[in-house]
């Protein structure tokens, strides 16, 4: 490729908004361009990094077995609403009708969307297991898209789903991803480190994220030096600081017995507790400080006919506690809205949420003088819960939690994320098929994504200088620039240059010769390519044609060698 053929698009200034590096140096080398907030344009050079990105993911995928597919960007709102997710999702979900006015959403995953499939197309066991996978835009109308493409509206993502006679096959494919991840992000070049992660609206029980260690991540991993133990510090979110009281009204009249055990239906709570599951507005998992799996509480909000008018909390091995409001001022007070409004939940005291106002809705309830606090919350369906330490309590050089070593934290972007669903979709859309002795059984399933548009910023966190980005061989829009000095006065240099394109293009490289006139200087010749982050530099010039030479330089090195013409290709290889 000539610069003569291309679209050089870079700046010197920096942006003004842009306030990471990442955003920064796509802006000025002439990757992205900003069409609207959250929504970028790739430009031909960003869009070679991210396709180079894309066929890794892809390559990676298809040597696990992942069947490639694609699925439509649009969404309609009926497969939304047998999984509940509809009524669950808030605003990050961008809906919309169409001339007939039917509801639709713009996907911002596709679990629906696969379920639906699948449950058409499978019917027995033998068609088991099997792993879809798309490599597709993503549409999720992010409360404070920023940082460029890092935290787009738009974005492009890997979403796999693997369906599963059992757990256990669950569990094998979940591996195998687990790998397949590790192998794309080794061969990205990129210092990532897998961690326990919450689940999040996607639901199920484990799940693992990849964390790319940069000093801009929004997130704070927490790993030990053994490196057995991982974790993102959201896993504890909701905690209560520790000053929190319970709302007065929480007296210990005791009430009915609540089931024990991982899993909480709505109905099945709402039986123990001898209450309508209609009534039933929100569940919520409380753990006790001893971070035991058994000993949390669950709360109940509860609500009359039109109001809410009511807050259990029941312990999960024992007795629900009701709190009864003594006026509608406190049901305010502790809810967050008047009575018969189902708004947003808030609690009068602080919690620490995440940061994210959007997940406010989920972490709600309380703690009371013994400390009690609250990891998650779900619409009974799946409610689980985490082993894992108040990890907002967890120091630098903490023994783990696992036991082993001595903890840090540091910060991490979220470049992947797995999931083990187990039956939450394929229970809610009923997605069976039939077993080896004809019993219809539900699919277990597994979700698998990956942030490709992100990852494109998150190697430049990890990967640039004062001179601009530092592309990773594997990824770079191209490998090898050729620049050659004073073209204009010498048809050697000019001619050598041509040569070398074509020799270096046909082992296979990408190149990009700087044929711009003298109207550009070499200084600003010099100076985009480093920008625009190419990893290896060719000055051809008289001077080292004199003696066969070529003037090499790495994009990481201080100095550039000299290197002889015929020699190059293997000193490049
Ligand atoms: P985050 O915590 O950053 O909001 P998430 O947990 O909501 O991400 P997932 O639902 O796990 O995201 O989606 C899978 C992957 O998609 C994430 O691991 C991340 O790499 C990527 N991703 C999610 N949201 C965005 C976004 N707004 N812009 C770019 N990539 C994103
Ligand atoms: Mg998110
Ligand atoms: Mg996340
Ligand atoms: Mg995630």
């Amino acid at each position: 490729m000539r610069t003569s053929q291309y679209f050089i698009a870079t700046l010197r200034e920096t942006p003004a908004d842009a306030e990471v590096i990442s955003h920064q140096l796509m802006l000025r080398a002439g990757m992205i361009r900003k069409l609207a907030s959250g929504m970028y344009t790739w430009l031909p050079a960003g869009l070679r990094v991210l396709q180079n990105v894309t066929a890794i993911v892809r390559e990676e995928m298809n040597k696990a077995g992942a069947l490639e597919v694609s699925m439509p960007v649009v969404q309609s709102a009926e497969l939304w609403q047998e999984s509940g997710r509809w009524d669950q999702m808030g605003p990050e979900l961008l809906r919309f009708v169409d001339r007939h006015n039917r509801d639709f959403c713009l996907g911002p995953t596709h679990e629906e969307v696969i379920t639906d499939l699948i449950r058409n197309e499978f019917n027995s066991y033998k068609q088991l297991p099997a792993n879809f996978y798309q490599i597709q835009m993503k549409f999720r109308d992010e409360r404070r898209p920023r940082f460029g493409i890092m935290r787009a509206r738009e974005f492009l993502m890997k979403d796999a789903y693997s369906f599963h006679i059992d757990e256990a096959s669950l569990q094998q494919t979940y591996d195998v991803m687990f790998q397949a991840y590790c192998s794309i992000f080794s061969r990205l070049g990129l210092d990532y480190r897998p961690v326990l992660a919450d689940t999040g609206n996607i639901g199920g029980s484990t799940s693992h994220e990849f964390h790319v260690l940069a000093d801009s991540g929004e997130d704070d991993i927490v790993f030990s030096s053994t490196g057995d133990y991982a974790a993102n510090i959201e896993l504890a979110d909701g905690i209560i600081p520790d000053q929190a009281t319970m709302p007065a009204a929480a007296s210990n009249k005791s009430a009915s017995k609540v089931d024990t055990g991982d899993a909480h239906s709505i109905d099945a709570v709402a039986e123990k507790l001898q209450i309508p599951a209609s009534k039933l507005i929100k569940t919520l998992i409380v753990r006790s400080d001893d971070d035991s799996n058994k000993h949390g509480l669950i709360a109940l909000l509860i609500r009359g006919d039109q109001e809410v008018n009511e807050v259990k909390l029941a312990k999960l091995d024992g007795v629900a506690v009701p709190v009864e409001f003594a006026s509608d001022e406190q049901v305010e007070s502790v809810v967050g809205c008047k009575p018969g409004c189902l708004g947003p939940l808030r609690l009068p005291f602080p919690v620490i949420a995440d940061r994210s106002v959007e997940h406010m809705s989920d972490f709600v309830c309380g703690a009371n003088s013994e400390g009690f606090h609250l990891t998650d919350a779900n619409w009974g369906e799946d409610c689980h819960f985490d082993t894992v330490a108040d990890l907002r309590k967890v120091k630098e050089g903490d023994i783990s939690p696992d036991g082993n070593g001595t903890l840090s934290i540091k910060r991490g972007i979220e470049v992947g994320h797995i999931f083990q669903l187990g039956t939450k979709y394929s229970k809610a859309m009923n997605a069976s098929v039939l077993d080896e002795n004809g019993k219809s059984v539900l699919m277990t399933m597994g979700c698998y994504g990956i942030g490709v548009s992100r990852i494109v910023a998150a190697a430049i966190e990890q990967n640039h200088d004062d001179n601009g980005i530092i592309w990773p061989d594997a990824i770079a829009p191209f490998q090898i620039a050729i620049v050659p000095l004073n073209a204009h006065k010498s048809p050697l240099v000019v001619d050598v240059s041509d040569q070398l394109l074509q020799t270096l293009e046909a082992a296979g490289y990408e190149v990009l010769l700087d044929d711009r006139d003298k109207k550009t200087s070499p200084g600003v010749k010099f100076a985009d390519m480093e920008l625009m982050g190419i990893p290896h530099r060719l000055v051809v010039s008289e001077r080292g044609l004199e003696n066969n030479q070529l003037e090499y330089k790495s994009r990481r090195a201080a100095d550039p060698e000299m290197v002889p013409l015929d020699a190059i290709l293997d000193f490049l290889g």
